[in-house]
């Protein structure tokens, strides 16, 4: 709430993201953002290992943390994560928000529904969902700002997107419980 994140990116990158999710289509496409500060330098894919990915992603763990180690040796840090959504726009999903592992990093989405691709990238703390601002082009220079404008329509999907995680993240904490013991009643 109190730093408002922002991430920039250039065009050659904006674009690269939006070859990789129209490549990807029907499927969802998936990876992380390198760079320095809130500088976007590299958009590096990971395996999507989701069992339905076409509505889902799931970085694949090993190549996501050997994509981080090189970057790392580049001098580069992890930015944030980016994904598809290949008939949807770029909010995140109750099981984006259920999942998102990282409260500080941003979560950027392209959606291309109606064959528009749209780049939204969002925080995703705890449930709570909070814009970042995305600037296309290069810093100090007149950027602008690809925030799509949202309606009521899209602030109430993103509120239904929080509560519908909530459940959600109440069934799989269930589901992540031990089983309960069996008792065994002795034979007499
Ligand atoms: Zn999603």
């Amino acid at each position: 709430m109190n730093d408002m994140k922002r991430l920039y990116l250039t065009e050659t990158l904006a674009r690269v993201l939006i070859q990789h999710a129209l490549d990807a289509a029907p499927l969802e496409t998936c990876g992380i953002l390198t760079g320095i500060g809130d500088q976007v330098r590299e958009v590096l894919p990971v395996r999507n290992t989701a069992a339905a990915p076409r509505h889902f992603y799931r970085l694949d763990e090993r190549q996501f943390v050997s994509a981080v180690f090189e970057a790392e040796k580049r001098g580069l840090s992890l930015l944030g994560f980016y994904h598809s959504h290949p008939d949807g726009e770029p909010i995140p999903s109750p099981v984006d928000v259920a999942q998102a592992a990282y409260p500080d990093m941003p979560y950027l989405i392209v959606g291309l529904k109606n064959q528009t691709p749209r780049l939204a990238a969002w925080t995703i703390r705890y449930g709570q969902v909070g814009p970042v601002d995305v600037f296309v082009g290069l810093p100090g220079t007149p950027a602008h700002n690809t925030k799509p404008p949202f309606t009521r329509t899209h602030r109430a999907a993103i509120l239904l997107s929080g509560l519908l995680a909530f459940i959600i993240m109440i069934i799989l904490s269930l589901t992540l419980l031990p089983p309960a013991p069996v008792i065994l009643t002795p034979l007499p």
